[in-house]
C-alpha cells in the first residue's frame, strides 16, 4: 500500500459527531485571526479544487474580509474531474460551473474576489508539482500569509499543492498553513498521523459560521446525487457538517 493509500477515506469517514466526543479538539492552543494574518498582510489561499478555499479556511476568510485584510484567492483547477463518466456533468459543464460556484461561495463570505485561476489539470497535480511552485513563486510576496491543503491530507492533488506552496514560500518568504480537509475524514480522534503538536485553533464568530455555512451550499454541483452515474454527492454529508463547525484547525 503506498503513502496516500493509506489516507484513504472509508466509507462516510469520520463524523462530526466523532470529532466533537473528542476533548483533544477544545485543548489546541488558540489563534486569532488578525494575529495569523497581521495588518498589511495579505492572505492567500491556494485551493486545488474550487471548494476546497471554502472547506479549509471559509470562517477565517469571512473574519478577515469583515476586519478588511487582503485576500486572494489562487484556484489552481477547475474541478473538471469530479464527476468521472458522467454524462449529466461532463468536463466542459464542470469548468463552465465549478468556477462560477467558487465566486458565488466567495460572495457568501464577504469577499468580492475572483480566483487567479492556473488551468492545471484536476486530478493531475503530482507530476506538476515544479510547474504548480515556479506559478506561485511569481504569485507571492514576502510576508503573504498561504494557506493550503495540507501536504499529508490524503488525497494527491491536495497533497501536491500542500508540497508546491511550501517550496513556493519558503523561496519566496512567504509563511504557510496548511489545513486538513480530507485529513478529517481519514482520520480518528487522536490519530497519530495528524500533526497535533504544529495544531492551532481558530474560533469562528457566529456571522463566520453562518457565512461558512451559505458558501458551502454554493457548490449545488458537488452536492447533488448525479442520476447518470447513481452516485451520491461529491461533498459527503460528514463533509458538509464538519464545515458548519464553530472552529477550524490549522498547521502551523
Ligand atoms: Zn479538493
Amino acid at each position: 500500500m503506498d503513502a496516500v493509500a493509506q489516507r484513504a477515506i472509508r466509507g462516510e469517514g469520520t463524523t462530526e459527531a466523532e470529532w466533537s466526543r473528542w476533548p483533544g479538539l477544545a485543548r489546541l492552543p488558540v489563534i486569532a485571526p488578525q494575529d495569523l494574518v497581521p495588518k498589511n498582510a495579505r492572505a492567500v489561499v491556494v485551493a486545488p479544487h474550487p471548494d476546497d478555499e471554502v472547506l479549509s479556511v471559509g470562517g477565517l476568510l469571512a473574519q478577515l474580509a469583515a476586519c478588511g485584510r487582503a485576500v486572494e484567492v489562487i484556484a489552481v483547477t477547475d474541478g473538471t474531474a469530479s464527476h468521472r463518466g458522467s454524462t449529466e456533468w461532463p468536463v466542459e459543464r464542470l469548468a463552465r460551473t465549478r468556477p462560477r460556484e467558487s465566486l458565488k461561495a466567495l460572495q457568501c463570505l464577504g469577499l468580492a474576489i475572483e480566483p487567479i485561476r492556473l488551468g492545471l489539470p484536476d486530478g493531475g497535480l503530482k507530476a506538476l508539482r515544479a510547474v504548480l511552485a515556479a506559478r506561485l513563486v511569481s504569485l507571492l510576496r514576502p510576508g503573504d500569509v498561504v494557506f493550503t491543503t495540507w501536504r499529508r491530507d490524503g488525497h494527491p492533488d491536495h497533497e501536491a499543492t500542500g508540497e508546491a506552496c511550501a517550496l513556493a514560500a519558503a523561496s519566496t518568504g512567504a509563511r504557510l498553513a496548511e489545513v486538513p480537509v480530507w485529513g478529517w475524514h481519514w482520520s480518528r480522534p487522536g490519530d497519530v498521523r495528524m500533526p497535533w503538536q504544529h495544531a492551532f485553533r481558530l474560533p469562528l464568530s457566529e456571522e463566520a459560521v453562518r457565512r461558512k455555512r451559505a458558501a458551502v451550499k454554493a457548490f449545488t454541483s458537488q452536492l447533488r446525487r448525479d442520476a447518470s452515474t447513481g452516485s451520491g454527492p461529491v461533498l459527503r454529508a460528514t463533509t458538509v457538517q464538519r464545515a458548519a463547525r464553530p472552529f477550524e484547525v490549522i498547521f502551523l
